[in-house]
Formats: C-alpha cells, sequence, structure tokens
C-alpha cells in the first residue's frame, strides 16, 4: 500500500468516526430539545394557571429576567442534565462496591414504607444542614448565590442553579438512597418527584392552608428563603420539619419586600456559568 492510499483510508476512517459522531450528537440533541419542550409545556399547563388563581405577587408572565431564567432551563436540559446522571450513576456504583452486604440485606428486610421514610428523613436532614452550609461558607455561597440572585419568583426562577451548586445538592439528597442500596430507578423517581417539588415551592403562589403548609412545606415559605437577608431562614427542601427543630422556620403573614442578594451578579447566562468560578481581583475587574 503506497502512501496516498493510507492517507485515504485513514481520512475515509475519521469522515466516518466524526459523521457517526455527530449523528449520535445531533440525535442526543434532538431528544434532550423534544424533552425540554415536553416539559416547558408541563409546567405551563400546571404553574400558569394556579399562579393567576392563587397569585402571591403581581408579575408578568414574561417578566424581568424572563429570558435569563428561561436560558438557565434549556441549560439544566441540553448541557448539564445529562452529565448529572451520569455522575450520579458512577457515584452510585462507586459506593456500591464500599457497602457491606449484610447491611445492604438489613435495609431491604424492613418494610418498604419504613425505608422510603427513612430516605426522606435522612435526605431532608443532609439538606437541611448542607443548605445552611451553602449561605454560610463563602466558597459554597459564591456558587450558590446563583440561584439566590433571582429578583422574581415563579415556576421558571426555580431552574437558576449554577451547575457545580446542582452537583452539590445532588449529591447531598441522593446520598442516603444510594447508601441505603435503592435502586437507580427508584433514585431517578426521587430526583424527579423533589425536582417537581423544588419547581412548585418557587412558584408565584401563596395558599390560604396553614396546616398544610406546617406539614409539607409551601411556596410562601420558601419565597422567604429567598428574601435579601443572606440567612433568612426555611433552609428545607420539603417538610419544615428540620426547621422547625433547628429554629430555622419564618413565617409572616405577607411576603417579603424584595427577592435576590445585595451583592452585584451577572446579567447574563454565561456570565452566572463563569463569574462564581473566578477569583475576586479578577472579578472586580471583569463587568459581565
Ligand atoms: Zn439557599
Ligand atoms: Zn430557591
Amino acid at each position: 500500500m503506497d502512501l496516498i492510499s493510507i492517507f485515504r483510508s485513514f481520512q475515509n476512517r475519521l469522515f466516518d468516526v466524526l459523521f457517526s459522531a455527530s449523528q449520535g450528537f445531533l440525535y442526543e440533541l434532538w431528544n434532550d430539545l423534544m424533552a425540554a419542550l415536553l416539559s416547558l409545556a408541563f409546567l405551563i399547563i400546571l404553574f400558569v394557571p394556579m399562579e393567576r388563581v392563587f397569585r402571591a405577587n403581581k408579575q408578568a408572565f414574561f417578566r424581568p429576567a424572563w429570558w435569563l431564567d428561561f436560558s438557565f432551563f434549556l441549560g439544566q436540559y441540553l448541557l448539564w442534565g445529562g452529565i448529572m446522571v451520569y455522575l450520579l450513576s458512577h457515584f452510585s456504583s462507586w459506593l456500591n462496591t464500599w457497602m457491606p452486604y449484610s447491611f445492604r440485606e438489613a435495609v431491604a428486610s424492613q418494610p418498604w414504607w419504613l425505608q422510603m421514610l427513612e430516605v426522606v428523613f435522612l435526605s431532608d436532614l443532609l439538606i437541611y444542614w448542607g443548605h445552611r452550609l451553602q449561605h454560610r461558607v463563602e466558597f459554597l455561597w459564591r456558587f450558590h448565590k446563583v440561584h439566590h440572585s433571582a429578583e422574581h419568583l415563579d415556576w421558571l426562577a426555580a431552574h437558576r442553579e449554577h451547575p457545580l451548586d446542582t452537583v452539590y445538592t445532588m449529591g447531598l439528597i441522593n446520598l442516603p438512597a444510594i447508601v441505603l442500596g435503592f435502586p437507580l430507578s427508584t433514585i431517578i423517581g426521587l430526583i424527579t418527584f423533589r425536582g417537581i417539588w423544588a419547581i412548585y415551592i418557587h412558584s408565584n403562589v401563596r395558599f390560604p392552608l396553614p396546616f398544610v403548609r406546617v406539614l409539607v412545606g409551601a411556596p410562601e415559605l420558601h419565597h422567604w428563603h429567598h428574601d435579601q437577608e443572606r440567612d433568612a431562614g426555611n433552609y428545607a427542601n420539603i417538610s419544615p420539619l428540620m426547621d422547625l427543630l433547628f429554629g430555622t422556620y419564618v413565617c409572616p403573614d405577607h411576603e417579603p419586600k424584595q427577592f435576590g442578594i445585595k451583592e452585584k451578579s451577572p446579567r447574563t447566562y454565561l456570565g452566572h456559568m463563569i463569574e462564581p468560578l473566578l477569583p475576586k481581583n479578577i472579578k472586580k475587574r471583569l463587568r459581565f
């Protein structure tokens, strides 16, 4: 075989590899885009009427920074969602190799409802303290403040999160289920439920149901977590039990005056992605 034919066969193989890779990539992108559009339709049908009937704050559908939060929504579906599932499944199989068989057997021998209660309780406990640390430790706050930079809350604002903040939260929330040996399908079910709940507690809704609020949590509680004060309370994700236990439950009978943070924050999606990664002296010189 001469040099030219070796080069040609190499060129053809490279073309084949690139062509099939790009086809696979486009197929994945198309699937993710369809999933995003379906979820968007589902969320609009579910939350928009609810926000009209039980409105907490007066605001238009396309309120300020709507398109910025929509970029976060698209980013979660098109860029970060797949990476999260990949990281979680690897973390889960890595941890599985370390867990003793007898421990897993003891967990599995309990009734399913007890296992469920254990997982929810431990997750809530971990995420409660993990969340308090996000507000207290400066390194964690630089990523978590992206979520708190939202000045208008609704079902869409729930998606405003830095991906590294999501990795931290997802890791903590799912740690008990992984340690106790729940199958990945159950864990993904729990993630989906918590995801929809997270969207619900950010929605622009206020229900006049104090008993339900204390038992399972409510948007008006999380709205106070988004008050401009950095340590405003209500760190729990679902039930406010942990906030009640540790003295951080707040529930005034009105909405906070202003959501957001006192620090300056970027106005673009790319700015929000990059800014937390930069050292302070560079941040000061750059304007996003
Ligand atoms: Zn927070
Ligand atoms: Zn929030």
